[in-house]
């Protein structure tokens, strides 16, 4: 399947409303095929002279329902630094991934979201939970997995997870006071 800026299904096309079914394990080939797909994309979009040349715009994430698929698939490649300035990456390729339980603390990217999805901009505190566990099946690994993510990687898979709902992360922008202060707020 080409991935690019112009077949990612755009947020006025209806479809990316619907509702993402869970997949069956083992995964088909046809599913397998797509979801290596999608993680390839995220991959190479952060590739500046890929991304130039392919026509594709960076992302940490990207589920099925983007390319017009219904599945509860996902792909997720995320760097960051740890306390002790170590990078590290977080690369998973998700079936069926689920969020278990999420803290009540809240969290949001001070500079706000984006998505393949959507290309206006909507400014705004997009208030997610600061800490969520999603158990999952990751093809990466190749088995069942159980994700404690905190911090940008709980927001990734908050945001990509909403997907599967057909929900788009400027719903959770408070539209009469996007740049609401949340007390007790993660600030990322
Ligand atoms: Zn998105």
């Amino acid at each position: 399947m080409l991935i690019n800026n112009d077949t990612i299904v755009k947020d006025s096309d209806p479809k990316i409303r619907q509702k993402s079914k869970p997949v069956s394990l083992p995964l088909s080939k046809e599913d397998e095929t797509l979801l290596r797909e999608l993680f390839q994309y995220v991959k190479d979009s952060t590739d500046p002279e890929l991304a130039e040349a392919n026509n594709l715009r960076p992302a940490v994430g990207i589920s099925a329902i983007q390319v017009g698929v219904p599945k509860q698939l996902t792909a997720v490649i995320v760097h960051e630094v740890d306390n002790e300035e170590k990078e590290i990456t977080h690369e998973y390729m998700l079936v069926n991934p689920k969020i278990v339980s999420s803290s009540v603390q809240k969290a949001y990217l001070n500079s706000g979201e984006g998505c393949l999805s959507v290309q206006e901009e909507h400014e705004g505190h997009v208030v997610r939970s600061a800490r969520v566990t999603v158990k999952a099946f990751d093809l990466i690994q190749n088995k069942e997995i159980t994700i404690r993510a905190r911090g940008y990687l709980a927001i990734v898979l908050q945001h990509e997870l909403d997907h599967f709902k057909g929900v788009l992360f400027y719903d959770h922008i408070n539209p009469n006071n996007p740049f609401e202060e949340i007390e007790g707020a993660l600030v990322i």
